[in-house]
């Protein structure tokens, strides 16, 4: 499956406020399959892990506690091209230079609390799939 998946967490931040719907049918809309969802929250041990390599950046507490805040809702999507399709749908890291259009520069309040998530190469998106789904959930 290589190259059709990524894995994709709506942040606490979007799933607060409500926009989990609206960030679902743009997804669904631009062609990603759905294979795996759930809604789920984070202990700061697991968000630390799935974040693990940022971990000597300045910013690595605080997205740690940001990301155990609330409820996120994770999902493995399918697509040709899924990694780097995904990615331009969701836009900049930084929503002020995100393009017009894109997820985070709709939805994302700051740097940090940015809406989604969007896995950066085909081997962490089977990583990222396999730290919140089964095999047999996944297919
Ligand atoms: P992504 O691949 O676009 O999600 O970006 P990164 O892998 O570089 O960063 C992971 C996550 O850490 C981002 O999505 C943000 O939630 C957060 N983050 C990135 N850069 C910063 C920053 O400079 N400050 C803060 N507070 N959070 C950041």
């Amino acid at each position: 499956m290589a190259g059709k998946l990524t894995f994709t967490m709506i942040k606490p931040d979007a799933f607060a406020e409500g926009n989990s719907g609206a960030i679902l049918k743009i997804i669904e809309e631009a062609g990603f399959a759905v294979k795996a969802m759930k809604l789920t929250k984070l202990s700061p041990a697991k968000a630390g892990g799935f974040y693990a390599v940022h971990k000597e950046r300045p910013f690595f507490n605080d997205l740690v506690n940001y990301m155990s805040s609330g409820p996120i809702v994770a999902i493995v999507l399918e697509k040709d091209n899924a990694v780097s399709d995904f990615r331009k749908l969701i836009g900049a890291t930084n929503p002020a230079e995100a393009a017009e259009g894109t997820i985070r520069k709709l939805y994302a309040k700051s740097i940090e609390a940015n809406a989604i998530h969007g896995s950066d190469s085909d081997e962490n998106a089977l990583i990222e799939a396999s730290y919140f789904f089964s095999e047999l959930e996944r297919y």
